[in-house]
């Protein structure tokens, strides 16, 4: 490692146009070095699924090679369902060891906005709609991928929530909601987990884009927060020289091939010649990206090589999808499926036999190979039980509700001769997908129509809805024996699926964002702002997801954290101290027939604020395996941090003393135990 004076002594001796060189892409994912320096190029790659495939340096043509296939991991909104932060870090491990054995030093990953309604198109790619679990979760991943010598760009530096106009909107969040709620996750990974690197956002923030606002870049991440990374603009994000410049942008990227008439390129060389930009603040950015590199061993020492595609990650992948699975209802213990009961099983559902990996826009990749949930429950059963599929509806946004039916006719009649129906529908990356917004929340291609028809035929149908955002699975619900929510869920999420379904594995997902009964129950529906126009404000303010659904009494379909198990636990003892901190204990029972694990959820509420507050918010949770019969003493430890609210007139974070209720929940709406204790400081 160098030293920062000796970092400071190669500045020295750079000329304007090297330092320049390094502030801006000299192709579509690098930026150029000084070779005569020792300064190697900076190589950046998507996504947060995987690697993406090679592009020809400076095009946006792609290489056709035959090694850059890699190990397809759970999107994002998966990982998250897991709602397991040593999940997360492995999940890392694999990110990043990948990347470096593709060359890479920047992984554009993870991705941590809020889901602030259902309708965004890279709901997918984002954890959650609560900064607590997209704050834990994706710190875990930025420390794995940071262990093999690359760094993790967080992104979108903020309030980066909808597609619809995404390089023009103007997000207008007042100053209390962005500190409590849009702010927290990024704090947590950029700052407690140390990532190296953090994305600005395409959209405005009350008037000024992300990626030249002084507020968000000079003012939070550097004044406030500390940070020492490098601040990398979003592909085309950047509107001018001098104000991105000054607002502590470090490196412009972009999607043209023009790469001297970046901001960054040719027009800042003038800038600064003209005197509009000192050399100071140009060389407390190459500071910046020279510490980035040194910290990845890039100037000097010995830098790891990094594996892919091996067993160990497959096998990660496999393990986090299923923990990712929840199961939303499982009616008299439907699942798991004995296949001896059956004599043939009917698979019905373009999801059953999609592929996602090369879709859904920048987080697409080549993946190795992608077990879908047919070939998962085939090999499952090998051979021993009858299987067959349909359609059942053709995932074609043009095919008319007319021209479904030949499809649901052949349905109706494989219902009709089968013992039980596996229904694996949902979205694809035509609806989940970069640049574009969904425009409702209902099931596309008459998937509810197709439910239905073959409802009418037969009763025993178990139902997978593959999403990353929230979908109307009332019909689905109405029919089911069991509904499961799985995702676009990586290479081994068919045979995730088919451990689930036939009882392998215990389910042990939770709902990392509430399902809603309508589109209206969303809060940011309900105001009338989304997708606004050229400007979008969040009106609702800090109640989002379920703050929102709960602090109004709106029963959701289900609830955020809800995830069921083939094994049931019981809660008691519930102690709450406070001391310097807070401590939290409770006893955790498994209290049916089979191992299984448990996460339980910490809420509280203000019971005297004179400031609205959620009736409920998250703030800490735990996940963990317990035998049958077993039990665990849970403890938790909060800060009383923890417990303050964001004063936006005096700007500062304030504790208000009073009764603060402790709510310990097996989901948000499930809560088993509480406590009331006074706290006075
Ligand atoms: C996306 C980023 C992505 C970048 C590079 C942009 O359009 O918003 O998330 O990392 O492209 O592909």
């Amino acid at each position: 490692m160098l030293t920062t004076l000796q970092l400071k002594t190669i500045i020295s001796e750079m000329t304007l146009e090297e330092k320049t060189g390094m502030l801006h892409g000299d192709g579509i994912f690098e930026t150029k070095g000084v070779k005569r320096l020792g300064i190697p190029d900076l190589i950046m790659s998507d996504g947060p699924c995987g690697v993406r495939k090679e592009f020809i340096r400076g095009t946006w043509n792609t290489r056709e090679w035959n090694d850059d296939y890699v190990t397809y991991l759970p999107a994002n909104s998966a990982l998250a369902a897991t709602w397991n932060p040593v999940k997360a870090y492995e999940f890392g491990q694999v990110l990043g060891a990948e990347s470096r054995s593709r060359g890479k030093d920047i992984i554009l990953a993870p991705g941590i906005n809020l889901m602030r309604t259902p309708l965004c198109g890279r709901n997918f790619e984002y954890m959650s709609e609560d900064p607590v679990l997209s704050g834990v979760i994706g710190s875990q991943v930025v420390k794995g991928i940071q262990e093999n010598d690359v760094a993790a760009c967080v992104k979108h530096f903020a309030v980066n929530n909808q597609e619809t106009n995404r390089m023009t909107v103007d997000a207008i969040v007042d100053r209390r909601t962005l500190e409590e709620l849009y702010l927290p996750a990024f704090k947590e990974t950029l700052i407690e987990a140390d990532a190296y690197s953090v994305m600005g956002a395409y959209n405005k923030l009350n008037g000024d884009h992300c990626c030249e606002s002084e507020f968000l870049l000079n003012h939070i991440l550097r004044e406030t927060w500390d940070y020492q990374g490098v601040a990398v603009s979003d592909w085309g994000g950047v509107h001018s020289t001098k104000k991105a410049a000054l607002a502590g942008l470090d490196i412009e990227m972009n999607v043209t091939t023009d790469f001297n008439r970046y901001f960054f390129a040719d027009p800042l060389i003038d800038a600064v010649e003209k005197g509009d930009i000192s050399m100071a603040v140009i060389d407390d950015k190459i500071l910046r990206i020279l510490s980035l590199m040194n910290r990845l061993n890039m100037l000097d020492g010995e830098r790891k090589k990094g594996t892919r595609n091996t067993a160990a990650h497959q096998n990660t992948a496999l393990k986090i999808a299923e923990e990712s699975i929840v199961l939303l209802e499982n009616k008299d213990n439907f699942l798991p499926i004995d296949p001896k009961k059956y004599t043939s099983i009917l698979v019905v559902g373009d999801n059953a036999i999609r592929t996602h990996a090369n879709g859904g826009g920048s987080a697409e990749i080549k993946a190795l190979y992608e077990h879908t949930p047919y070939a998962g429950i085939s090999m499952y059963l090998g051979g021993g039980t009858k299987l067959s599929f349909v359609a059942g509806y053709k995932a074609d946004k043009d095919c008319t509700y007319d021209h479904q039916r030949d499809f649901r006719e052949e349905a109706l009649r494989a219902a009709n001769s089968h013992d039980l129906v596996i229904f694996i529908g949902g979205l694809n990356h035509d609806y989940d997908l970069e640049g574009q917004d969904r425009a409702n929340i209902e099931l596309p291609y008459a998937q509810n129509e197709l439910i239905e028809t073959i409802a009418s035929v037969n009763s025993n149908i178990v139902m997978v809805n593959v999403s990353g955002s929230a979908v109307d699975l009332t019909t689905m619900k109405k029919h089911a024996k069991a509904l499961i929510q799985t995702w676009y869920n990586g290479l081994e999420g068919g045979n995730a699926i088919a451990n689930v379904l036939f009882g392998n594995v215990n389910p042990s997902g939770k709902m990392p964002f509430t399902m809603g009964k309508k589109l209206e129950d969303y809060s940011a529906h309900s105001v009338g702002e989304f997708p606004g126009n050229q400007t979008v404000s969040y009106l609702e303010g800090l109640f989002i997801g379920y703050r929102h659904f709960d602090t109004h009494a709106i029963e959701p379909l289900y609830a955020f954290g809800h995830g069921l198990s083939y094994t049931t636990f019981s809660y008691k003892c519930l102690s709450v101290n406070k001391n310097d901190q807070i401590n939290i204990s409770f006893t955790v029972k498994n209290t049916g027939n089979t191992a299984g694990k448990e996460v339980v959820q910490l809420y509280i509420q203000h019971l005297d604020s004179v400031e609205k507050r959620p009736s409920k918010e998250l703030v800490k949770f735990n996940k963990f395996y317990l035998d049958k019969g077993a039990e665990k003493v849970v403890h938790m430890v909060l800060d009383i941090k923890q417990l303050m609210h964001y004063d936006s007139e005096i700007n500062e974070w304030l504790f208000t003393p009073g009764n603060f209720k402790f709510m310990v929940g097996t989901s948000s709406s499930d809560i088993r135990l509480e406590k009331t204790i006074f706290i006075d400081n």
